[in-house]
């Protein structure tokens, strides 16, 4: 009989080889293995402090990922909405500008990276009930999807930074970066 309890699970961290397998299609959502992995993947999410989670960070080799923004001690300033299970997520299309912002990574502890992401991005996945979504995704949470997808392909955020230099530690990111960039925006 399969655990009724979500589980948190160990995040695989940087080095790690399951971080580069490419994850497979999930063939049935419906599977009580699935709907497990969900909830455990769900459980570690809430757990940290992310604001998403993709499959292989637990090694789990499948095509599922969570967005989760809310403000959390890592992300003080996310945008809070409903955790979004995504099963077999597709990129069908996305804006022609990119634009850079700072990123972290639940397997990449203590280091943020500025990372240029598509804007603007339309996307097709399965949700946990089995019914398909089509949905556009703008800015910061559409940051997070093009983030986890990457996790689904077997790359992680440094893999896209454009120099070694736009890696910052999450010390100066938090004390120094962020606090400058809201002085920016008021
Ligand atoms: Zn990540």
């Amino acid at each position: 009989m399969a655990d009724l309890i979500p589980q948190t699970l160990t995040i695989a961290q940087l080095g790690n080889p399951v971080l580069r397998q490419i994850a497979q299609p999930i063939d049935n959502v419906h599977d009580p293995s699935v709907q497990a992995l969900i909830d455990n993947l769900m459980a570690t999410l809430l757990s940290s402090n992310g604001v998403g989670i993709a499959a292989p960070q637990v090694a789990a080799p499948d095509q599922l990922l969570i967005v989760a923004s809310r403000p959390n001690p890592r992300y003080p300033h996310a945008p809070e909405m409903e955790p979004t299970v995504m099963v077999n997520p597709r990129l069908l299309s996305h804006s022609p500008e990119k634009v850079k912002d700072w990123e972290g990574c639940l397997s990449v502890p203590g280091i943020r990276g500025l990372v240029p992401r598509y804007r603007a991005i339309e996307i097709e996945y399965t949700r946990a009930d089995g019914t398909s979504q089509h949905q556009t995704l703008t800015d910061f949470v559409a940051r997070i999807f093009q983030h986890e997808f990457d996790h689904l392909n077997g790359q992680v955020f440094l893999d896209r930074v454009e120099s070694v230099q736009d890696l910052i530690t999450d010390q100066e990111y938090l004390t120094r970066v962020l606090p400058a960039a809201l002085g920016q925006q008021s």
